[in-house]
């Protein structure tokens, strides 16, 4: 079994005094592969760092909506213009799109949002969105550019009509920590009832612990948790989910293919 942890920010300070160690424990228990999403200009520098296809750790570069307002003008540029040096093992763009909690500052987010979706058309890569209490509109922008490379809709919170819109516009669900609680009735729901082919595990980590580890750090060596739930929701097995899964990751991350089990040491 070789999981991927498709969303997981290792580079955050939280891992910094056991980074190799969370490597290792989430190597031991199956998790190989690791896609490490950027939140704004101030940490694409380690999240190049981190990545090492070699090792199965691969990068994302993208601007967080929760970051839109720390970042400096020209910031859309300079990613442009990292992008377009194809940094090795950078295989998305991420993560972007709307956080529309009533608390949040909505100032930049969306002009940021759609730059972004320019950027994964020109540079043809999947793209890691962020959408909370922005479904609708974010399915809507989606329709409006149609991304060659689809992405992920990372943290998938939302109806079963929803879910179908995203898959019917090429993107798939990153399914997390959420549906291991049961008071989410409708995504569990809503990933019961979505093909296999449109689902992929995640971790969110060092955020969205799942229940029964609240106000614990998250790290990727909780998937498997997420991967059982799963499995038991869609009435297979762990193996069998975990199969699906693989070759899920690798349609949408072809270049995960090239790197054989992702078992390196790093
Ligand atoms: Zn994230």
């Amino acid at each position: 079994m070789l999981l991927t942890d498709t969303h997981c920010h290792l580079d955050f300070p939280d891992f910094d005094a056991d980074r190799a160690a969370v490597l290792a424990a989430a190597r031991a228990r199956s998790v190989g592969r690791f896609i490490i999403p950027a939140v704004g200009e101030q940490n694409w520098s380690q999240v190049m760092a981190l990545t090492n296809p070699a090792a199965g750790l691969y990068g994302a570069l993208g601007i967080h909506p929760l970051y839109a307002a720390s970042q400096s003008p020209g910031a859309v540029e300079r990613l442009a213009d990292l992008l377009a040096t194809r940094p090795e093992g950078v295989i998305a763009i991420g993560e972007c799109g709307l956080d529309r909690r009533s608390s949040v500052k909505q100032t930049g987010q969306l002009a940021l949002f759609e730059a972004q979706l320019e950027l994964a058309e020109q540079c043809c890569l999947p793209l890691l969105v962020h959408s909370v209490r922005a479904n609708d509109t974010v399915a809507s922008l989606l329709k409006r550019r149609r991304l060659p490379a689809g992405g992920i809709i990372h943290a998938f919170s939302g109806s079963l009509v929803q879910a179908e819109r995203f898959w019917a516009l090429g993107f798939c669900l990153g399914i997390g920590g959420t549906i291991t609680y049961e008071r989410a009735n409708k995504t569990r729901e809503a990933v019961a009832a979505m093909p296999w082919a449109s689902l992929l595990l995640e971790t969110d980590a060092p955020d969205m612990p799942l229940s029964g580890h609240q106000g614990e750090r998250n790290t990727p060596a909780h998937l498997p948790e997420v991967l059982s739930t799963l499995a038991e929701l869609k009435g297979v097995t762990a193996q069998q989910a975990a199969e699906q899964l693989a070759q899920n990751s690798v349609r949408l991350f072809p270049q995960m293919a090239a790197e054989g089990s992702g078992r390196g040491s790093n």
